[in-house]
């Protein structure tokens, strides 16, 4: 029966008012905690087995194409990272020459980036620079669409993807994983599947293990051009394994993690970041030991996160190319 005693009502909102603000400050300062503090990422030791054969013609190359930046606290893109530190987010599209046909690997900030940047929640809204898109820069090079015979996205998030709606008729290649993370309603996928006349070609996992990710395709059979899936990030996200003819090796990791600082320390992302994505943590970080063990084993290869610029000064700029 509710009491009838005014004061021992007021009390008892008061008592229940004190317990839910302790309960939520507990909360939000675990959060923060699992967020923000730096702490050593305890990883499994995973086999990569043996380097995988590669045959890449003479004639291939790569070449960064950098379509612009966005900002964000390092904070925000690796545990322990500074709030005072702001990290300039490469959107930056790779261009592989091959004889058997030119891919991208992303699609960077195209030309209707300020309409694909209204379309994220206000708050994920940051400061961004554009750069020139990808469209410009082939055609600055000689190239046409139609020189492209696909596009790679690592995963459908709207700053791999912008891009695209300028490369009408190119094929983008996607897993299996991907077409169904794309149909799928989910926010994630919103942007691209807004785009019209977006051609897609389907590809299989058909190939075995490849440094310890369980399975692979490659792209033209030669080794020069493998992708793997890497689905923690996002169901659909995959690392592209390039293999050039001097030997060297590189891995672009789509956002496995954001920096470099996620493969080199390790850190992992931000605890409320995963969980603002949705990512599936024990996949990343077994992706993350794979890669560091992977570069361990064999130092020819240079892991690039797809938003670390200064990775990226691995790969000249067009018109340079890297062999
Ligand atoms: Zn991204």
């Amino acid at each position: 029966m509710p009491s009838s005693n005014p004061t021992l009502n007021i009390k008892k909102i008061l008592t229940g008012s004190f317990v839910v603000f302790i309960a939520c400050a507990v909360v939000a300062s675990v959060a923060a905690w699992q967020s923000f503090t730096p702490a050593s990422l305890r990883l499994d030791d995973p086999d990569v087995g043996v380097l995988p054969p590669a045959l890449p013609p003479s004639a291939m190359s790569v070449t960064s194409l950098p379509t612009g930046s966005y900002d964000s606290p390092a904070a925000l893109t690796f545990r322990g990272g500074s709030w005072r530190e702001t990290r300039h987010m490469a959107m930056t599209q790779v261009l592989i020459r091959h004889p058997k046909g030119n891919l991208l690997i992303d699609a960077g900030a195209g030309t209707n980036v300020d309409s694909h940047v209204l379309t994220l929640p206000a708050m994920q809204r940051t400061p961004y620079r554009r750069g020139t898109p990808a469209i410009e820069q082939l055609a600055a090079l000689g190239m046409k669409p139609g020189d492209v015979a696909g596009v790679i996205p690592t995963h459908a998030h709207w700053d791999h993807i912008s891009g695209l709606q300028d490369l009408k008729d190119v094929p983008v290649l996607i897993s299996d994983r991907a077409r169904m993370f794309i149909a799928s309603e989910t926010e994630d996928t919103k942007l691209l599947r807004s785009f019209q006349n977006v051609r897609f070609i389907e590809y299989k996992f058909d190939g075995g293990s490849y440094l310890g990710f369980p399975r692979s395709h490659d792209v033209w059979g030669d080794g020069s051009v493998v992708i793997v899936p890497a689905p923690g990030h996002t169901p659909d996200s995959v690392v592209v394994f390039v293999n050039l003819p001097s030997g060297k090796r590189l891995a672009f990791l789509g956002d496995l993690t954001f920096q470099m600082e996620g493969i080199d320390l390790p850190a992992e992302k931000p605890w409320m970041m995963r969980r603002i994505i949705g990512e599936r943590d024990n996949e990343v970080r077994h992706d993350i030991a794979l890669i560091r063990a992977a570069r361990e084993k064999y130092p020819q290869i240079i892991a690039i996160a797809a938003h670390d610029s200064k990775a990226f000064q691995a790969i000249p700029v067009a018109p340079s190319t890297l062999r």
